[in-house]
């Protein structure tokens, strides 16, 4: 039988815990509610999406949000400004800017010039390396989302095989880092795998724990695990009015233990981990 993990269901438990920590922690002491800026640059429909369900999320929590939304001609010089202006702001506790970016834009240059301690996707290379040396940073929300919903369900990943498909530096590069990191969560052994990698088959039929993030619906199928593996399924696509994953759920249910649905798994953990990120930033900058 497979187990569906509930993202749903833990990040309305988090979310839960992070309003009362705003109102005892925050409120009372410091008046001032957590911050979050986003900056969105042009016109694509699922970073659009993206940041509205984010926006939301704020919303629904009781966190500020404040949003850029600049159009898809803006100079690099125009969006370092305003980045710039984020990071000087100290009404605003953390902030991200919503990638991808259009072609023009050099994506390196405008993380690097995010302030490490407000950036919240965890994405800056102080964050990142401070990550890959077990050391306290901002953590990618989709990695942290993973581990919290792991953990939840009480699933050891010490000592298990873990393969990753995708090694985006937005998912696929930090779970493998988190993963297989000295420390509790972690102490698994990774196989990151990519496009360029023969016969995917050959290590996820040996994977105790899949991590799909591949960009491809229904990528994972059925017979490419092997009986009993836990499956997450970090994949996001709107097909005709239906959401699908990178998993080929109706393949897979049934053999894995524990399977993460699509929607209702990774997508509101991943929501929701931001806005713990956030959380920490304004404690921090309190
Ligand atoms: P991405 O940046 O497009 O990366 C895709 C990765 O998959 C790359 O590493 C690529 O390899 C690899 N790949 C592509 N084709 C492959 C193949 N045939 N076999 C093996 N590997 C292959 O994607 P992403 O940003 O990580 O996103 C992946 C999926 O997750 C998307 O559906 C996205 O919408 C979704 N997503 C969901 C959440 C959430 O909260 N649930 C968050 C972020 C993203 P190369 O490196 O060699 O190109």
């Amino acid at each position: 039988m497979t187990q569906l993990l509930d993202g749903n269901l833990l990040a309305k438990e988090i979310k839960n815990k992070i309003c009362k920590i705003i109102e005892k922690k925050i409120l009372k002491k410091h008046k001032r509610i957590p911050h979050l800026g986003i900056i969105l640059t042009g016109n694509n429909s699922s970073s659009i999406t993206y940041v509205n369900n984010k926006i939301k999320e704020c919303e629904n929590i009781g966190i500020k949000s404040s949003l850029i939304h600049l159009p898809i001609n803006t100079s690099e010089k125009e969006l370092l400004e305003k980045i710039k202006g984020m990071n000087q702001n100290p009404h605003i506790d953390g902030f991200i800017v919503q990638l991808p970016l259009e072609k023009h834009l050099n994506q390196d240059k405008i993380i690097l010039s995010i302030n490490p301690k407000k950036d919240v996707d965890g994405f800056h290379p102080e964050n990142f390396g401070k990550m890959a040396l077990d050391m306290k940073a901002f953590f990618p929300a989709t990695a942290l989302g993973i581990l919290t919903l792991l953990e939840k369900y009480k699933i050891q990943i010490s000592g298990k095989y873990t393969v990753i498909i995708g090694r985006s530096r937005i998912v696929g590069r930090p779970i493998s880092i988190l993963m297989s990191r000295k420390n509790n969560p972690g102490n698994s052994t990774v196989t990151l795998t990519h496009s360029k990698t023969p016969n995917i088959e050959f290590y996820t039929k040996q994977a105790d724990i899949i991590i799909v993030a591949v960009g491809i619906p229904g990528f994972l199928k059925g017979k490419m695990i092997k009986k009993g593996s836990i499956v997450i399924d970090v994949g996001i696509h709107s097909h005709e009015k239906k959401i699908l994953g990178d998993v080929d759920f109706y393949s897979v249910y049934g053999k894995a233990s524990y399977l993460t649905p699509v929607p209702g798994g990774v997508g509101p953990m991943t929501r929701v981990m931001l806005i713990k990120n956030t959380l920490i930033a304004a404690l921090n900058n309190r």
